[in-house]
């Protein structure tokens, strides 16, 4: 078996810590390092990954490390990289230490990046065979996965401008009907109840639901469709949130309720479709049944999910025919069954991002999230209170906090998550540690907090250092023709110098961590995507990267719309002084 598909942990290092360390004392030489190797081992906790005895984080075969030597020896280099020093990781293997500058990354990630004409899954799948690559997803190889807490503000927030745009606000009395129980789809039930909506979710393996049963995300499980329905309908009318977990095949699933007339009022799906082998399960098999196929004849396993993907977008259709909100939640379903077996009407139901998400992203604004690399669930809640106090006005980051203190259990480091942007506002009296590069009114809403953050953890009242990253998705770090960038004003929806420029950017402006990938949750070939990682220790150079590193990151999403020719992100140029030059010219 090739070292990449190993199922078993042969890391002693791994065994022995089973998740990030805690605490005050470093393993490494400094914090920055120490990040890398927590947010590292914080990614492979049983807690927090799908299946960390075969590296894999999350999103189908998404991994944090290409093999468990290349896991020990990535371990090895972070304990001895000094201050000065940068890591280079190339598809979850370190390949090089170079002395570069305390300014510069400690690490810097590339992974699954294939050259155009060889960019495709085949390919992939030879390279990854040999041991020459992995697939990193988004945030599995980058270190920044953080649980199905990590997407569920991003499935909350999307549901919440569904609802403000099709509904009266919420999701009070509407049924949602989706698939996809894994560890981003395992936040869909929760962000459903939270807009006090109804959800009925199918997933094929039932040791998944039941996870999201135990960690609080959904909140009951059966085999038995008709009393789910029955539940569903029930609790719709009298306008109680409930969620239900269906142990079925997705495709089967949605079948049968077009046969039983039952129209939710929004369908979506988030199983791992991006890949038809090792993420989808075909119709009529159990998931031990579909996993031995898989292994003996993988181009029949890829047939038979191929034609079960096209029942499953089918339905979809139908249902949306029938008048329940469709949309495609960022897996590349749609795709698949357009380019495997050309249905070019797999289109007729829009991507989440051009429908809801994407006037957030003109201004910047993307899934800002930080850890507590203490461990400490008060240095969370201590974040908490900083940013409500930073942001009082903001009413819906406000209820946010609210609700994710009670009902999103912390998984691994404690963290948070929630969407920031660029958006220069009037910077109240705030205590903010370190020199700052820019002129204080200047600073954007990512970095004011980043800044308050810094200056808690300086004074002591945090008790360790925070990071702060973010995900893939975000305004201007990434280029995919069927989800972030699926129909852009000026077609320029597979152009991916934006989140090369991004990554190069946030480079040059100090982040402790930069990565860039191919894949991610759309699959090989049909996205290009980075992100960073800044650590606040306190210190003044925390505060100088935080103030630059918050600005060049959401200012390329503003840059990034506006030359697309978006009037919002060329108000929110005007207004937050962002410069774009040719802006008269395009
Ligand atoms: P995962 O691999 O952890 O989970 C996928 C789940 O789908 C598993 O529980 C699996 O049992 C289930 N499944 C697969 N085929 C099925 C079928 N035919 N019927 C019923 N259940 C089936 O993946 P994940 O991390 O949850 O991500 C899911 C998908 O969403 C991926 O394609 C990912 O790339 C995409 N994604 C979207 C976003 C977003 O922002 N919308 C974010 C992350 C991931």
């Amino acid at each position: 078996m090739p070292e990449n598909r190993q199922r078993d942990a042969t890391s002693e290092t791994w065994r022995a810590l089973q998740g990030a360390p805690t605490g005050t004392d470093l393993r490494t030489e400094g914090w920055r390092q120490e990040a890398a190797f927590r947010l590292l081992n914080n990614n492979l906790d049983p807690e927090v990954g799908e299946e960390p005895e075969s590296l894999v984080v999350y999103g189908g075969t998404g991994r944090a490390a290409r093999s468990w030597d290349a896991y020990d020896a990535i371990v090895e280099e972070l304990q001895s990289l000094g201050d000065e020093e940068t890591l280079l990781v190339q598809s979850g293997k370190p390949v090089g230490v170079f002395r570069t500058h305390e300014m510069a990354p400690r690490v810097l990630i590339a992974n699954s990046n294939l050259v155009g004409n060889w960019d495709n899954w085949e390919h992939f799948h030879e390279l990854e065979a040999e041991g020459l690559m992995m697939y990193g997803q988004m945030t599995a190889g980058s270190w920044a996965y953080i649980g199905t807490q990590g997407i569920i503000q991003g499935t909350y927030e999307t549901l919440a401008e569904l609802a403000s745009e099709r509904f009266d606000g919420d999701l009070r009395g509407r049924t949602v009907l989706t698939a996809g129980l894994g560890g981003m789809g395992g936040a869909q039930p929760l962000a459903v109840t939270m807009n006090k909506g109804v959800c009925l979710a199918a997933d094929i393996d039932r040791e998944r639901i039941q996870r999201r049963i135990d960690t609080g995300y959904c909140q009951e499980m059966t085999d038995d469709l008709d009393e789910a329905v029955m539940r569903t309908r029930k609790a719709a009318e009298s306008g109680e949130p409930y969620s239900v977990g269906v142990h079925a095949n997705a495709a089967d699933m949605y079948e049968a309720l077009v046969e039983r007339g039952f129209v939710p009022d929004v369908v979506t799906d988030q199983t791992s479709a991006h890949d038809a082998i090792e993420g989808y399960y075909p119709s009529g098999y159990t998931v031990e049944e579909a996993d031995a196929l898989r292994e003996r004849d993988p181009e029949r396993y890829r047939e038979e999910s191929l034609d079960t993907m096209v029942r499953h977008v089918d339905a979809i259709l139908e249902l949306q025919e029938r008048g329940a909100v469709a949309f495609e939640y960022g897996n590349n379903i749609r795709g698949q069954v357009e380019a495997e077996r050309d249905r070019e009407d797999a289109f007729d139901f829009p991507g989440f991002v051009p429908a809801y998400i994407r006037p957030m992203f003109c201004r910047g604004q993307g899934p800002f999230r930080w850890l507590a690399l203490s461990g400490e669930e008060s240095d969370i809640y201590r974040t908490d209170e900083a940013v409500t106090e930073l942001f009082p006005e903001k009413d819906r980051l406000v209820r946010w906090i609210e609700l994710a203190q009670e009902q999103v259990e912390f998984q691994g480091l404690p963290a948070r998550v929630c969407w920031l942007g660029y958006e220069t506002t009037p910077v109240p009296e705030t205590p903010l540690a370190g020199d700052l590069p820019v002129d204080r009114e200047e600073l954007t809403e990512r970095a004011l907090f980043a800044l308050r953050i810094n200056q808690l953890v300086e004074s002591g009242e945090i008790t360790a250092p925070i990071v702060v990253t973010r995900d893939h998705l975000d305004a201007g770090s990434v280029a995919s023709p069927n989800r972030e960038t699926e129909n852009m004003r000026d077609d320029s929806d597979a152009v991916a110098d934006w989140p090369i420029l991004n990554a190069l950017l946030n480079c040059a402006a100090g982040a402790d961590i930069v990565s860039v990938h191919d894949g991610g949750g759309v699959g090989i070939g049909n996205a290009v995507h980075s992100n960073n990682h800044v650590v606040l220790d306190g210190t003044d150079l925390a505060a100088e990267k935080a103030a630059r590193v918050f600005t060049t990151d959401p200012g390329t999403g503003v840059i990034r719309h506006a030359d697309a020719g978006y009037d919002v992100a060329l108000d929110e140029a005007d207004r937050s002084n962002v410069d774009v030059p040719m802006r008269d010219r395009r």
